[in-house]
């Protein structure tokens, strides 16, 4: 077995000990079920590769797929639920352009990191963006108290990154107006915990980080929305046509789908639901800041202490040659993904639902031990 450590009892495995920022671990028994279907999906005879898109079983999957979804948040039935491709970046663009009818049109935007920083690149191509707060000038390292905006009671929507994949910022509350369409990127927490989804009016979210690998898209559209949506765009960013087709309007990414499949089940059967997985986060998170909260000058987290993350732990150590070394030897102990995002560097923990409690024991454990080191350095 390649890169594996022992840890009491057991043996992880590479898959287990990847706290990559996405795309990420996934938990064994989808990954054992996957390699199965690769071969031969149970009952079709055929590998998933080579299963097509127009058959009964696909309907099934996709539909399957949605209903799961759809139990797992308790989605109102005033829903639809899309399996899209082009990333969450493609959304960036869709959206505006599906909903600001005239260039006069406007939509609010908050900007709390890099993520959200690249989500209103294309709004003003089609209307007039507002930024309602923008935490660049502080490092992005906190994130603006919902009572302390102000939204447009007029915009088109208003737009918002629930968990900032790079500085490991997350909302603990849902800011905006209700009376104003909500939209939210949720690519690095859907599915991490129960959502009060009645509050939103859009939500989407790429596969690769907590559903699966990266080529779908979930987007999870309300009706009174859809109404608003434009029809006079390229028929591929038509969210009409999506819904109409029931995702399958073009050769969509049979494979991506149904490791998304296989997640979902996991959520229902093997974790028990949402709540049961924000409850392992919680612990997660519980065990890491233990380490992390004893020796804050060692462990320079990025995030202030309200706005932290239950997903993403991005850090500097006190010397670059120091994080050097750290990625260094966690490599060398069958870690892996624990580089920061290109454009801050230091260290990056992402601890998507495939991560496990024991692989976070041995993460936490790693880290006592490298801490110990330099304490004892010459
Ligand atoms: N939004 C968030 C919060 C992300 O973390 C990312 C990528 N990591 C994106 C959007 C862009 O997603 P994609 O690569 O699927 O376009």
């Amino acid at each position: 077995m390649a890169n594996s450590t022992v840890l009491a009892g057991g043996v992880l495995t590479g898959n287990e000990l990847n706290f990559s920022a996405g795309p990420g671990a996934l938990p064994r028994t989808v990954l054992e079920q996957v390699q199965q279907a690769i071969v031969e999906v149970p009952g079709q005879g055929l590998s998933v590769l080579g299963l097509s898109h127009r058959t009964p079983w696909f309907r099934d999957v996709v539909d399957e797929a949605a209903e799961n979804i759809r139990r797992l948040l308790d989605l109102p039935s005033d829903f639809h639920v899309l399996f899209l491709q082009g990333g969450s970046s493609l959304q960036f663009g869709m959206i505006p352009q599906a909903l600001l009818q005239t260039p006069q049109d406007r939509a609010d935007y908050l900007v709390t990191g890099y993520w959200s920083a690249r989500s209103i690149e294309d709004v003003s191509r089609f209307g007039r963006l507002n930024v309602l707060w923008n935490g660049a000038s502080q490092g992005y390292r906190m994130l603006p108290p919902a009572a302390s905006l102000q939204p447009d009671p007029r915009a088109a929507y208003f737009h918002y990154v629930s968990n900032e994949t790079v500085e490991g910022l997350q909302f603990s509350e849902i800011p905006g107006r209700d009376d104003v369409p909500r939209i939210c990127d949720m690519s690095s927490d859907f599915l991490s915990a129960p959502i009060d989804a009645r509050r939103f009016s859009l939500i989407y979210a790429h596969a690769q980080k907590n559903l699966g690998p990266a080529g779908v898209t979930v987007v999870l559209l309300r009706d009174d929305l859809l109404a608003r949506c434009r029809r006079d765009v390229p028929t591929m960013l038509d969210f009409h046509r999506h819904v109409e087709a029931r995702s399958i309007y073009n050769t969509p990414p049979v494979f991506a789908i149904y490791v998304l499949l296989l997640i979902t089940r996991w959520l229902r059967d093997e974790v028990g639901g949402l709540a049961e997985m924000a409850a392992i986060h919680q612990q997660k998170s519980q065990r890491l800041a233990s380490v992390f909260d004893n020796r804050p000058e060692f462990w320079r987290l990025h995030a202030a202490p309200t706005a932290r993350s239950l997903m993403n732990l991005a850090m500097r150590l006190p010397t670059p040659e120091l994080e050097s070394q750290f990625l260094r030897d966690a490599q060398a102990a069958g870690f892996s993904g624990l580089e920061g995002h290109r454009s801050v560097g230091g260290v990056r923990l992402s601890l998507y639902n495939g991560v496990t409690l024991a692989a976070v024991d041995c993460l936490a454990d790693f880290l006592r031990e490298f801490e110990a080191r330099w304490d004892t350095a010459p």
